[in-house]
């Protein structure tokens, strides 16, 4: 059940992510009905802004209909802005403040009172403001709850994440802290442990004796222009393969959890990412994007070192394939190969898994069986199977069983993974949210990699061309280490 007497906060209010996410995603939420019935909403960033112009900043992304632009005044009633420091004492005062008042307004008893912290400013403020929030917000004994929200980066390689869980540890209790992977949030992904565990014939052809390869994929037209000086620390393995893959990779290949309880979850979350073995060079390709090839019809697309915020000399990754094996009785010697790439020829987010190749004798060399989980865009679930051309034809064809969500279930509207997980943390759901043990093994297992990476200049990424596929070197590489043979269907294009 939703807490009744709820106060949000929002540090970094001035920035990006509370602008474009958080604040519409709460309208909408509010929309919906699905917002505490006591709730206030509060804004803390060190700008100076005026009420009006910060209610007039924050609406600017709502998603409206004629039926919720009424909804948009009531709305913004209810959300107030303090301009303070991160660092210093005062600005927190005056946010308990305004927290206490609403809730003394209020009147509801005091162990029904929620505090939402959420930490929506870059990693350098992070522990100041959990130390701060700690020392000012943390409601006293016996009268109410407080949560932490933290957003991603969780620091850049095993050293650093664990550095800052340290600092969060010694204020945060780790069921206060809701960790953000936005992943999580998705339809489709939460749909991965019922669509295995729930259908008997899947998962009982869920290992290696009948599956040759899966691979988890994200694709993104989209360059790094405008960003690049985030991304060029960052680079793809970190910025998308170490959360948001690894996460998909998880709830693909982990054993039956007792329950769906968020920690029996979470447990064997933990337990996949311990039987995964080290990667090494040879488990992966680097790419990263140079400028779009000729065409006579639009001007060529610029190099990822075009950006003026990049050096020249960058090798940080836009594109990465790697292969990963699985130590277990389930997996061992499965690949399981996660690519993710930037400037690509199309945007697809998908789960490949490919099953092994029927017995040859009553046929023949027969495609193999692929079952396609596509998150995004135009969520759906298909399996490739063999079928008889019908009539009197003797022949083979390979076709879809079909589950397209937009034909399934049209009437249906498919939540936005924000609004997912900012509804489980307000009704204190920690399921979807990344728990401290699975952070430190998910950078174990990139980290050796990444260093290898960051140390050795003798490492470069092949240069693909914007737009493009990805590196040359990818398909082979599927082939020979992944044991992949594409099957196109008309679903797939
Ligand atoms: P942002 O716009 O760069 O920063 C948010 C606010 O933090 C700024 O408006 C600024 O507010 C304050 N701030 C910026 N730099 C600071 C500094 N060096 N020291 C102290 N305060 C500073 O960031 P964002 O894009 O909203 O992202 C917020 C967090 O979410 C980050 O951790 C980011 O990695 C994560 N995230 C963002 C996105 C996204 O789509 N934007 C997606 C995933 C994760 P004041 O100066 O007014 O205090």
């Amino acid at each position: 059940p939703f807490q009744r007497n709820a106060t949000i906060v929002v540090f970094g209010a001035s920035g990006d992510l509370a602008k474009k996410k958080i604040f519409p995603t709460l309208f909408t939420l509010y929309c919906l009905g699905s917002l505490p019935q006591n709730i206030k909403i509060i804004g803390y960033a060190r700008t100076q802004i005026e009420p009006d112009e910060f209610q007039k900043r924050v609406s600017a992304h709502f998603k409206t209909t004629d039926k919720t632009r009424p909804k948009i005044l009531p709305f913004l009633q209810l959300i107030s802005y303090i301009s303070g420091q991160y660092d210093t004492d005062e600005g927190y005062i005056e946010l308990k403040r305004s927290i206490v008042k609403h809730e003394d307004t209020v009147g509801s008893s005091p162990s029904s009172r929620y505090r939402l912290l959420y930490l929506a400013v870059p990693p350098t403020v992070f522990v100041t403001v959990a130390v701060q929030s700690k020392k000012h917000l943390y409601p006293p004994l016996n009268e109410g709850q407080a949560r932490l929200v933290v957003e991603k980066p969780f620091g850049r390689n095993t050293s650093t994440s664990n550095e800052l869980q340290e600092y969060l540890k010694a204020q945060w209790a780790e069921s206060e802290i809701y960790r953000i992977d936005h992943y999580l949030g998705k339809e489709m992904v939460k749909n991965i442990l019922l669509l295995r565990f729930g259908n008997v014939f899947l998962n009982a052809a869920h290992n290696k004796e009948h599956i040759s390869n899966i691979q988890i994929v994200f694709k993104e037209q989209m360059s790094t222009e405008g960003r690049g000086g985030y991304f060029d620390d960052m680079g793809i393995i970190r910025d998308v393969m170490q959360n948001h893959l690894m996460q998909v990779l998880c709830l693909m290949t982990m054993e039956r959890p007792v329950s769906t309880s968020s920690e029996d979850v979470r447990d064997e979350k933990v337990k996949i990412l311990r039987a995964i073995k080290p990667i090494t060079l040879d488990d992966v390709v680097l790419g990263q994007y140079g400028r779009s090839e000729n065409s006579s019809k639009s001007p060529p697309k610029p190099a990822y070192t075009d950006d003026q915020t990049v050096p020249d000399t960058s090798r940080s990754l836009t594109y990465a394939a790697v292969r990963l094996f699985i130590g277990n009785e389930r997996w061992d010697g499965v690949p399981i190969i996660l690519r993710a790439g930037k400037a690509l020829d199309e945007s697809k987010v998908e789960i490949r898994v490919q099953y092994k190749a029927a017995p040859r004798g009553m046929y023949y060399d027969l495609p193999r069986n692929e079952l396609v989980i596509r998150i995004q865009p135009n969520e759906s679930i298909y399996l490739k199977i063999n079928n008889k051309l019908p009539g009197y034809s003797e022949d083979i064809t390979v076709t879809d069983l079909d589950l397209t969500y937009n034909q399934r279930y049209p009437n249906i509207p498919i939540p936005d993974a924000y609004e997912a997980l900012l509804r489980d943390c307000l009704s204190g759901n920690p399921a979807n949210f990344v728990r401290a043990d699975e952070l430190e093994l998910a950078w174990k297992v990139f980290s050796p990699l990444l260093d290898e990476i960051d140390q050795n200049e003798n490492i470069k990424p092949e240069i693909y061309p914007h737009g493009s596929e990805g590196p040359k070197s990818v398909n082979q590489f599927l082939r020979d280490k992944g044991d992949y043979k594409s099957t196109m269907t008309e679903k797939d294009i």
